[in-house]
């Protein structure tokens, strides 16, 4: 079906490969591939600086691309969709940004599904402050126990930093209760898209969030993008945290005065060509009826749990709601089940997918994790069975 939409994926066939590491990054679309050829190859031109026409053009087809992104999350308006360079710095950018908003004594609540990259700068922001981390519970299955949550949301809780779709376990997390329970107790709502947006069709007002995260190489994308999301009034509220050329409004030799957002904190060239590659990807998936799309990747789900819980000493993590499994085999590491499936030809992740805390709670020092894009194909998982078998015949 969709693969033929993905030149790279002929490529890796043709060298023996089967890429089952979506959740990492996703492959690109040809539409991708030719949108970066006309930008590359007609002419470069910075965005938002110069006036003539080159400029303008490109400019226009940067801004456009705003447009586009507002419109697959359901934002309200263009200016609440601010391009980082990754996810990774959005959360950054939020964290500094909130600082002055989070005092001593204040408890920010997270789950323990986090990324380290939804982790990290809460975990700097709360020494830095004083502020308390409140962890979220998960029940067996990986999904957060929102009996027990709502028990969680106090008068100091300022914020809630929670995954839509874990990045390990495949779970789909109750963020519209979540962010609903937030709000109810004033506190602000940050979701980490960056697995969800993928696989799920996102709208960020009707999941009540103040902030949405994402990065649009998983989102069949360029590397060196990321989306912030940011209900206007919120956005505007933060101080700019990086500084430069264009998120100005006027510089003495002593002060400046800075842009609304979006612009503020765009500091510096944005990353051009990326944002023209990432509008081109949108334009490619709304072409596909995303319900069918949804299916298919269903089925494929389902292929790959039967198949893991039909062999022997093979342990999936939680209860995956998409696209990707993390298991574990008695007896066996992962990093040398991973080397067996690498030897032949089967690329798949394996480790503690930068979610040390999740890794802990769930008692494994590591997994192999197999994730699946819109391009995937039950021969990808009957090679990958094959290939399993191979290792665990010598492994177990
Ligand atoms: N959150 C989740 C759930 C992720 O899977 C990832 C990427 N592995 C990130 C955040 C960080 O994205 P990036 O590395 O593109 O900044």
């Amino acid at each position: 079906m969709w693969h033929n939409d993905f030149p790279a994926l002929a490529a890796l066939a043709a060298r023996g490969i089967t890429y089952l590491d979506s959740a990492a990054t996703a492959q690109k679309p040809a539409a991708l591939l030719l949108a970066l050829q006309t930008y590359l190859s007609q002419g470069a031109a910075n965005v938002h600086r110069a006036g003539y026409r080159l400029a303008d053009e490109v400019t226009s087809a940067f801004e456009a691309c705003r447009d586009d992104v507002a419109a697959f999350i359901g934002a309200a308006q263009r200016d609440e969709i601010v391009f980082t360079r990754s996810a990774t710095e959005a959360f950054n950018l939020l964290a500094y940004g909130l600082e002055a908003q989070i005092n001593a004594g204040d408890e920010l609540l997270l789950s323990p599904l986090e990324h380290h990259a939804n982790l990290l700068p809460w975990q700097q922001l709360a020494a830095r402050r004083g502020a308390k981390l409140v962890w979220l519970p998960i029940s067996a299955s990986g999904h957060i126990d929102m009996a027990a949550a709502s028990a969680l949301f106090t008068p100091r809780t300022k914020l809630l930093a929670v995954t839509q779709l874990s990045n390990v376990l495949g779970t789909l997390q109750p963020v519209r209760e979540l962010c609903t329970l937030a709000a109810q107790h004033g506190a602000l709502s940050v979701v980490d898209g960056a697995q969800g947006v993928v696989h799920s069709s996102v709208d960020v007002r009707a999941l009540d969030c103040d902030f949405y995260v994402f990065s649009a190489h998983k989102l069949y994308g360029p590397d060196g993008l990321g989306v912030l999301y940011g209900r206007h009034h919120l956005l505007n509220q933060l101080p700019p945290w990086q500084f430069g050329g264009e998120m100005v409004l006027q510089v003495s030799r002593d002060s400046a005065s800075f842009q609304a957002a979006p612009l503020r904190f765009e500091a510096g060239t944005p990353p051009i060509s990326a944002v023209l590659a990432l509008r081109a990807s949108l334009a490619y998936l709304r072409t596909l009826d995303r319900s069918a799309v949804a299916a298919h990747e269903a089925l494929l789900l389902q292929q790959l749990k039967t198949g893991l819980d039909q062999r022997a000493g093979v342990r999936r993590l939680g209860d995956s709601d998409a696209a990707l499994v993390s298991f574990v085999v008695d007896g066996v590491h992962h990093a040398d089940l991973a080397q067996l499936l690498d030897e032949q030809g089967i690329a798949v992740r394996s480790g503690q997918h930068c979610a040390h805390p999740l890794m802990a709670t769930l008692g494994v020092a590591g997994s192999t994790r197999v994730s699946l894009g819109l391009y995937s194909q039950a021969a990808d998982l009957e090679r990958f069975f094959t290939a399993l078998d191979n290792a665990l015949a010598l492994l177990q």
